[in-house]
């Protein structure tokens, strides 16, 4: 079975099987990095920000309805504070997907600085 020709981030070859007429795999793939960035924003797109989306076009569905006489003030009110609480979540849930992305990196580059350290100093 023949392997992909690329090699994963620390350096050492990429073992996943590809095609007979493939060198490398998705990921490795040179011609496919376009295809690769477009799918991560998607993916980006498809998570807190479609939320935020909804609920800001609920939000002003809400006003217009209580200015309408539509919705009881009251209700509206309730409503409007659950929305507000559901912003906050959405909120926390983007940090916390930041801080997930971010915190394997620093790790990294903590890596590579104590390694230099060490040869430089050590
Ligand atoms: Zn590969």
């Amino acid at each position: 079975m023949p392997r992909c020709a690329g090699s994963k981030g620390d350096g050492t070859p990429c073992e996943r099987i590809v095609g007979a007429s493939s060198r490398f795999c998705f990921a490795h793939d040179p011609q496919k990095a376009s295809q690769r960035s477009r799918n991560a924003s998607k993916a980006g797109r498809a998570g807190p920000l479609k939320e935020l989306r909804e609920v800001k076009g609920e939000l002003r569905t809400l006003a217009a309805d209580v200015l309408a006489g539509g919705v009881d003030r009251d209700d509206a009110a309730v409503a409007s504070r659950i929305l507000a609480v559901f912003l906050r979540a959405v909120e926390q849930e983007r940090k916390v997907k930041e801080l997930e992305d971010v915190l394997p990196r620093l790790a990294e580059i903590e890596r590579r600085l104590d390694a230099e350290g060490g040869r430089r100093w050590g």
